[in-house]
């Protein structure tokens, strides 16, 4: 494994393909065709990959309940990679998944050393004011982790389940890692599998949108909504060759089985720790069978979470995104001047002289200023197409395109930020 994810310190992932085949991670191209109307993100493959879409594009067609979950960890100021994640839940809300926001205050006072106060603080006027602002709707669900009773309670179960050498081959944790800092971790994935409990209508298939480098947390989560749930279905062969599904249910409370046994479709066997299912090769109809079971004898349940993977932004001046260059990065609270000034310095893919650039044509896919109309800036694909194939024919100035971008850039924010202060006085609504 050579590509190293850690969702505490800073990743370049080079070759996402490399994703796929290292991590088990699946291209998003796959499910887009299922999309009646796809975010700007998938459109331009911002999102590269998912795990377990498929059941969310099925809940969206079909009209059944999903969730879409993500959380924001209040160390600094949230910046335009903060806003892709934003973007991405408010787009999974409004295609009818109910949506969930946690301020992982506990995260940030592990790992960052930051004060309870100063996560509020910036949970609030960074985070959520901006969240708001973009369009999130007050039916959604927004909580600070260290303030939502079932997500400490189910950490706590969840606990149960994972083990040291689970989470350092996951993250790399040795003898050094503070108890708290392991125990964010598993934090993390009681934020992901919260919309599944009781208390929010029960299992359901969950998105969670991320940066790459966040896979670790989808991975640990799981791992652990399997080792949660009571049952798990396999598919055998019999001595005589016949196929069957077997329901495993070792730590199943008593009586838990035989009523699988008796509701299950097929020709049933039932065993001390294990029912086989005869006659059906039908998955789908036990799996139901097998979770409301579970349900009705105190369990959970849960569907492993799905998840999209969105490419990162590279930073200003190339390179990576980093909160200690702030010229690297645009903020979502910066002057909209300031922005302006920064578009105008960033590094570009144009040619040395202009002579070369009308010859060679320009390099959009290494320049920042066209990332920026890129992800967030220009709404029409047609209008971005243009700017693409003129800047790689030479028709196309540098110039040109950062007025073009830090103009936009300045209005964005300008509006946005106005928007953020109307948020403020409606942060009631949110239960803030
Ligand atoms: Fe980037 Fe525009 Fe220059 Fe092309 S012309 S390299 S897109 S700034």
């Amino acid at each position: 494994m050579n590509t190293k994810l850690d969702p505490w310190g800073s990743v370049n992932i080079e070759d996402y393909s490399k994703l796929f085949e290292e991590f088990g991670i699946l291209p998003f191209e796959d499910r887009y065709s299922e999309i009646s109307n796809p975010h700007m993100y998938m459109r331009r493959k911002v999102i590269f990959g998912h795990r377990s879409y498929d059941l969310i594009t099925d809940a969206m067609k079909n009209g059944t309940p999903f969730a879409v979950m993500s959380g924001f960890m209040p160390s600094g100021k949230v910046h335009l990679g903060g806003k892709m994640v934003m973007d991405e839940i408010i787009w999974h809300q409004q295609m009818g998944g109910n949506a969930f926001v946690g301020i992982a205050d506990r995260e940030a006072h592990a790992v960052r050393g930051m004060s309870w106060k100063e996560c509020r603080e910036i949970g609030i006027n960074e985070y959520l004011l901006s969240l708001i602002a973009l369009g999130f709707e007050p039916e959604g669900y927004i909580y600070f982790q260290s303030e939502s009773d079932n997500v400490k309670d189910l950490t706590f179960e969840l606990g149960v389940k994972a083990n040291f050498s689970e989470l350092s081959a996951i993250y790399g944790f040795g003898g050094e890692t503070n108890i708290a800092h392991m125990i964010s971790a598993v934090t993390q994935s009681a934020d992901i599998l919260q919309p599944q409990l009781s208390d929010f209508g029960g299992p359901k298939p969950t998105v969670i949108p991320v940066g790459a480098d966040q896979d670790p947390h989808i991975r640990l989560t799981r791992g652990l909504a399997h080792k949660m749930n009571m049952f798990k279905i396999e598919g055998r062969v019999g001595s005589n060759g016949e196929k069957y599904l077997s329901v495993r249910g070792k730590s199943a409370p008593e009586g838990a089985l035989a009523e699988v046994a008796e509701r299950a479709p097929g020709e049933t066997k039932l065993f001390e720790a294990h029912v086989d299912v005869f006659g059906t090769d039908d998955y789908i109809t036990l799996l139901d069978v097998v979770r409301c079971v579970e349900l009705e004898f105190g369990g959970c349940a849960f569907m492993p979470p799905a998840a999209t993977y969105h490419r990162f932004m590279s930073g200003l001046q190339g390179g990576k995104m980093s909160s200690s260059i702030p010229d690297s990065y645009i903020a979502l609270t910066d002057e909209p001047e300031n922005a302006a000034k920064k578009v105008k310095r960033a590094k570009t893919g144009g040619r040395v002289t202009l002579e070369e650039q009308k010859k060679l044509g320009g390099e959009p896919d290494r320049c920042s200023v066209y990332e920026l109309l890129l992800f967030h800036l220009v709404e029409d694909d047609n209008e971005l197409a243009e700017i693409y194939s003129e800047c790689l024919n030479g028709k196309c100035f540098c110039g040109r395109c950062k007025s073009l971008a830090a103009e936009r850039m300045a209005g964005f924010l300008k509006e946005h930020q106005e928007l953020r202060e109307l948020a403020r006085d409606r942060l009631d609504e949110y239960g803030l």
